[in-house]
């Protein structure tokens, strides 16, 4: 018996409806927002990852699935979806289209982390990435677009957290101001914050060790050290939230695993799920089309993680729709009323009805039995007598009643059931 790897999971038969709920929310928002699909290879080349996300991050530093296939590239299964949509962006000239160009995916993400509860190895997520507007505007609409999303998931306890962590030219300023701020405590941060001080002071913020968190507690907040634009954005991008009657609280401490985010920086947090509590998180990324090839163009997404999403619709009890089942089953009770029990089957299914009838070659007790496990809401049996009065008898079972119909007026009996 070979087992399923760690960290991942298998979606079984009676929880896919679950998915395809969450799923169908995401293309809903999308089609909302005008946001067309995109979809890109779950593999790419080592380094988009390590120029896209960031050598400095946790993502490309300890958690990517690297492998060298058998041509002796080096080849990446995406543990995130920005870059590869960056990627596909640049490489098919798309900058010469109509801006801007708004894109989303549904994508498996590879992280190898240590797995537990909403932390997996193969997970998945819904993201959007809008290309080509620099607009605060865009920004409030990309936030919007994720609280539609959770609205429409019947989520509506998580915490939208944002923040700005300027552009290149406040960065800089902010960072001579972070390494004055944390060179003499260097010697009590962990080992990890201290290779970070060179190459990316900021990172050193989003560390989760407790003795450095003390530390970072009291350094200087970026948005003291923001430039004039990006002040005028972020304050922007706050006022259209509030008019739109978004509620959100600005917390300075967010600075996203990844490097590629400038300006806005924003995440959805709940505390029904514990530890791994950002559901969804996003921000702009004005220097990474540049950094990937292309000419410099402003961009901002986020991504929602699906399996923390329906960990959390889990634990408060939200309602995933209903798992399909058939309108009617069809029994039979001998050879040849299965075969016409079949034949009606197939002539409903035709006119897109739900219908079922025996594949197992049950007896008469036990299809009703498999009908009942089933759920079908009715259950006709077909045996000689039917078979002779080209009727058959149609139980409902939620009251226990029945009539008689015609075969070939099963379709318009159960249609103006149905109504
Ligand atoms: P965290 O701080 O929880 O590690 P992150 O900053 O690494 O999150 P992002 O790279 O921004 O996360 O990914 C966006 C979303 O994808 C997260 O908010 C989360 O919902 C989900 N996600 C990230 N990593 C995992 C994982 N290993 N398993 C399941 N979901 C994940
Ligand atoms: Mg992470």
């Amino acid at each position: 018996m070979i087992n399923i790897p760690k960290g991942t999971k298998d979606v079984l038969p009676d929880k896919s409806y679950k998915w395809q709920f969450v799923e169908k929310a995401a293309c809903e928002t999308a089609e909302i927002f005008n946001i067309k699909e995109i979809r890109t290879p779950v593999f790419e080349h080592t380094e988009l990852f390590q120029r896209g996300v960031g050598e400095t991050t946790d993502v490309v530093n300890k958690e990517m699935y690297t492998f060298e296939d058998k041509g002796g590239r080096s080849i990446t299964l995406k543990p995130e979806g920005t870059a590869g949509a960056v990627r596909m962006f640049v490489e098919n000239g798309l900058s010469s289209t109509p801006m801007p160009l708004k894109s989303y995916y549904i994508t498996p993400c590879f992280r190898y982390e240590r797995p537990q509860a909403g932390r997996l190895r193969e997970f998945h997520q819904f993201g959007v990435e809008i290309f080509g507007a620099k607009s605060a505007e865009t920004d409030a609409e990309v936030i919007f677009a994720a609280s539609t999303f959770l609205e429409k998931l019947g989520i509506n306890k998580t915490e939208l957290q944002i923040n700005s962590i300027g552009c290149r030219i406040c960065r800089a300023e902010y960072n001579k101001a972070l390494k004055d701020y944390f060179r003499p405590r260097l010697a009590d941060m962990c080992e990890t914050c201290r290779s970070r001080f060179d190459k990316n002071p900021l990172r050193m913020l989003d560390c989760k060790e407790e003795r450095c968190k003390k530390i970072t507690a009291d350094a200087p907040k970026i948005l003291d050290y923001l430039c004039e634009d990006c002040n005028t954005h972020f304050e922007k991008v706050k006022s259209l939230l509030s008019a739109q009657n978004v509620a959100f609280s600005v917390n300075s401490r967010i600075v996203r695993g990844l490097d590629y985010y400038t300006k806005t920086v924003f995440e959805f947090i709940s505390t029904d799920i514990g530890a791994q509590g950002a559901v969804c998180a996003g921000g702009r990324y004005d220097n990474l089309v540049e950094e990937l090839g292309g000419a410099p163009l402003p961009a901002i997404g986020f991504a929602a993680g699906i399996e923390r999403l329906m960990l959390l619709m889990e634990n408060t009890g939200a309602d995933f729709g209903e798992n399909k089942k058939p309108l009617i089953y069809i029994a039979g009770m001998d050879e040849i009323s299965r075969s016409k029990a079949f034949s009606l089957t197939c002539g409903l299914r035709a006119r897109g009805i739900n219908a079922e009838s025996d594949l197992m070659e049950r007896s008469v007790k036990a299809q009703f039995k498999y009908a009942d496990k089933l759920g079908a809401e009715y259950v006709a049996v077909i045996g000689a007598n039917e078979l002779e009065a080209g009727a058959a008898n149609i139980k409902k079972m939620s009251d226990g009643s029945q009539t008689a119909v015609n075969f070939n007026e099963i379709y318009s009996y159960l249609i103006k059931e149905k109504n």
